[in-house]
């Protein structure tokens, strides 16, 4: 199986629109964005999906959700407030087998999703 498209968005091989960047981490802008704000979060570590997170990444995936939270600040949405979905599998529609969480925001949003 070939490199997922977010591996060669990390390997630079596909640009994006980058919001931030660490040794671990990368974030950037959705390209198909369902709210004012829709910015993907993801380890540069190939994890697939949830079920395939390790016990040795347990302190990656929190920072993780620590820099979706201080992007959402960034970004003004923290009060106002936003989701925070990991789609996973079939059912869930997740599309790219590269963990990610969708940071969503800037309108107000249903429940339950569909
Ligand atoms: P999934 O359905 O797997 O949870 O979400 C994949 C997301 O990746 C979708 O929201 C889709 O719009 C986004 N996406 C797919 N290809 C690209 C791309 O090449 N660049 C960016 N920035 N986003 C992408």
């Amino acid at each position: 199986m070939g490199k997922s498209i977010f591996k060669q968005i990390i390997d630079g091989e596909i640009p994006c629109n980058k919001v931030y960047e660490d040794d671990e981490i990368l974030a950037f802008r959705d390209i198909n964005p369902q709210a004012p704000t829709h910015i993907l979060v993801i380890p540069k570590k190939e994890i697939p999906s949830m079920k395939d997170i390790g016990d040795e990444d347990i302190e990656l995936i929190g920072r993780l959700l620590r820099v979706a939270g201080k992007i959402a600040e960034q970004e003004g949405i923290s009060e106002t407030g936003y989701r925070a979905v990991f789609n996973c599998g079939r059912d869930a529609g997740m599309e790219i087998p590269h963990l990610h969480l969708h940071l969503i925001g800037g309108r107000a949003m249903t429940w339950p999703p569909g």
